[in-house]
């Protein structure tokens, strides 16, 4: 059985929720996990921040402009009366419970409780859509199988058994509607897998049932080689290595979601990526199949700080490094990039929260200097280092940029850099123009 996961533009519209109906219904059984319809997890957001706030009016406000956007969507989206009677309490009861949180205390197990409503309602119409249109369907619960453990971790071994049982229930039906992104914690409360987490959410559902394909549909035609909303003439990546694909996502390429490959890659299952607009197009696949020795594409990751530590008696000295990882691992405070020279070392973070904390506790060790505004430029392919002349045309292609770091040699897959913020599109199109 295949998962297809349609994101938030593909079901952002009364004409896509009915062109991903017609997409899905080809005679397979198969699971289809379907995000918020685009914008709605944002309004979420914004309407949690005025409960926060205790901005009531504000927060129904806003809560009456997304409830209204639901009601016109369905106007458009059913052609009888029933559904659309159906559809419309379904609706009033999601926002009616959002309402409810005006009466509370507002925390951020409320806010989850409220950002999981998105998907609910997506899932939830689109599944009566398939039952007007007299389509085999059923909905699945994604709160009753998606868990997260302690950690935040997904707790895989409950994952398979629970969604095992409504797959089992539900075998007649041809198309098994879940939801993305949303679960329930250790505690049994609601949560959720991070914001794009609905991706993740398609290959943790692939790896549970072992399947022959998860497909991530979106509004691109697959991979491209570069950031399309930085650089003009993008192509899409055919093929790509889950080891491509994983560094790709985690540095910067939004199509994907940082975590959705390893499940994928732990059970060797194929990722396709494929646009709903264009369901012809081959899009990208993403498998264990390497192309050889092909820098296949680049991508930015935003919001990065450096620090370096310089110290004289890093000098011979074992144990240096241990001691300065052990200060971020205490912060719970992950590291992306390393460089190292005889007399200091230079690393990259992502998350501020800590940062004051880590610095007071770096200056035991040398003097510290932190620059923040980076950015980590990606560039991915297959480079093992017995292929002479790709590091050249990387560092070439950036001539005329100032880099703060580069690093290459942890993976065959990855050279990275390290720039101003203020250089990123520069940078990405220089790349683009001497690589592609
Ligand atoms: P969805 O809502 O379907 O999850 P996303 O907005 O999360 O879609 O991801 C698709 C978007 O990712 C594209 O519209 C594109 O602008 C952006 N994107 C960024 N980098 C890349 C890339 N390298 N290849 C393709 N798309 C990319
Ligand atoms: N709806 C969620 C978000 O906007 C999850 C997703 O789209 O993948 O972040
Ligand atoms: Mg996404």
């Amino acid at each position: 059985m295949k998962v297809l996961k349609f994101g938030g533009t593909s079901v952002g519209s009364a004409a896509r929720i009915k062109d991903v109906a017609n997409l899905v219904c080809d005679g397979e059984q198969k699971i289809v996990v379907l995000s918020a319809m685009s914008g709605t997890t944002n309004s979420l957001v914004e309407i949690s921040d005025y409960f926060y706030k205790n901005n009531m009016s504000g927060a129904l406000e806003k809560i009456n402009m997304l409830e209204q956007k639901y009601f016109s969507t369905i106007d458009e989206l059913f052609s009888t009366e029933k559904y659309k009677l159906e559809c419309t309490e379904i609706i009033k009861s999601h926002f009616e419970y959002i309402r409810s949180f005006s009466k509370s205390v507002f925390t951020v197990f409320e806010e989850k409780a409220i950002l999981a409503q998105g998907e609910l309602l997506s899932t939830a119409m689109f599944h009566l859509y398939m039952l007007e249109n007299e389509k085999s369907s059923a909905l699945l619960p994604a709160l009753e199988f998606m868990r997260i453990d302690k950690n935040a971790e997904p707790d895989t071994a409950y994952i398979a058994e629970h969604l095992a049982k409504y797959v089992e229930e539900n075998a007649c039906a041809d198309i098994l509607i879940t939801q993305g992104y949303i679960c329930r914690n250790f505690y049994g409360e609601i949560d959720n897998l991070q914001r794009g987490g609905s991706d993740y959410t398609a290959s943790l559902i692939g790896a549970a049932i072992n399947a022959a394909e998860i497909q991530i549909w979106t509004d691109i035609d697959g991979m491209h080689n570069n950031d399309p909303r930085i650089v003009e003439g993008t192509q899409p990546v055919r093929m790509l290595h889950f080891e491509e694909a994983a560094e790709l996502a985690y540095f910067g390429a939004k199509i994907l979601h940082p975590t959705c490959i390893l499940p994928a890659k732990l059970n060797n299952i194929p990722v396709r990526l494929l646009n709903t607009i264009e369901p012809k197009a081959p899009g990208t696949l993403i498998s264990n199949q390497i192309v050889k020795g092909k820098i296949e594409a680049v991508a930015a990751k935003d919001n990065i700080t450096s620090i370096k530590i310089k110290s004289g008696r890093m000098l011979l000295a074992h144990g240096f490094l241990r001691k300065v990882f052990e200060i971020f691992e205490s912060y719970r405070t992950p590291i992306d990039m390393v460089t190292t020279s005889e007399v200091g070392v230079s690393v990259t973070i992502d998350n501020t929260k800590h940062l004051d904390e880590i610095v007071n506790d770096l200056k035991k060790f040398g003097t510290v200097t932190v620059d923040s505004d980076m950015v980590i430029i990606c560039v991915v392919g297959d480079m093992p280092y017995e292929n002479v002349g790709f590091q050249a045309e990387v560092v070439n292609a950036l001539k005329d940029i100032p880099v703060r770091m580069i690093s290459y040699g942890g993976s065959n897959y990855n050279i990275s850099f390290l720039i101003k913020a203020e250089d990123k599109n520069k940078a990405l199109n220089a790349l683009s123009k001497n690589l592609f």
